[in-house]
């Protein structure tokens, strides 16, 4: 499924790839978990759409009805980053105003240059998962293909988006002891981010989410 609607947004689904390998990915959680979450709704792409095949998915929406479009999973949307730009090029042409992405950080070290500023030209919102407080954890987490440097290279990801103009947002999971959160929080406010607090999903409305979303 290429898209699907969750709250007031409209989520593209682009690829099934990422650089990560996360313990807690949707990815790695039975069907049951994820289709009950989406409300049925299938993320694996058995092939990565094409740009007219994205086009023509989303041009059936009323897209002016939505709070945001939010460039999101089922992998890491930044893998392709020249349709992403292409298809919210696109969006923007159309009257869309809020486009959010969610991502792993990582563009730059993909790109092995500093991308940031021509996503940021479309994308008012970059989410990243910062998901842990030093590269160590991080690694132990997420098992991303940059190793250890990952983690800097998610910072300064984050500062180059907040330099190019994007509000940012980073977010971890709830699961983190409360000491931590707050290191992740000093960490996203450092690099002029905010720290959000997620659910796994799936877990969405469980107490630890709400107690630290409200700390
Ligand atoms: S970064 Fe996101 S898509 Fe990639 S492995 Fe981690 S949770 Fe999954």
């Amino acid at each position: 499924m290429i898209s699907y609607e969750m709250g007031k947004s409209l989520y593209l689904n682009l690829t099934n790839r990422c650089t990560n390998d996360c313990d807690f990915c949707v990815r790695q959680q039975s069907d049951n978990t994820l289709t009950d979450y989406l409300n049925g709704a299938q993320l694996w792409l058995e092939k990565e759409p094409e740009y007219d095949e994205i086009i023509r998915d989303i041009e059936k929406r009323d897209l002016l009805k939505y709070d945001s479009i939010v460039f999101c999973g089922f992998g890491e949307p930044l893998m392709r980053f020249d349709v992403c730009i292409s298809v919210a090029k696109w969006l923007k042409s159309h009257g869309v105003k809020h486009l959010r992405v969610n991502t792993n950080g990582q563009a730059n070290l993909i790109y092995n240059k500093n991308v940031a500023p021509e996503l940021c030209r479309f994308f008012s919102v970059v989410s990243i998962s910062l998901n842990a407080k030093n590269a160590q954890e991080y690694e132990a987490l997420c098992h991303s293909k940059f190793g250890l440097a990952a983690f800097d290279g998610i910072l300064d990801f984050a500062a180059e988006c907040v330099k190019a103009g994007a509000e940012v947002i980073m977010t971890v999971i709830d699961e983190l002891p409360a000491e931590d959160i707050k290191i992740c929080r000093e960490i996203a406010h450092k690099h002029g981010a905010e720290l959000r607090i997620r659910a796994k999903i799936g877990e969405q409305n469980n107490d630890n989410a709400k107690k630290r979303a409200a700390e």
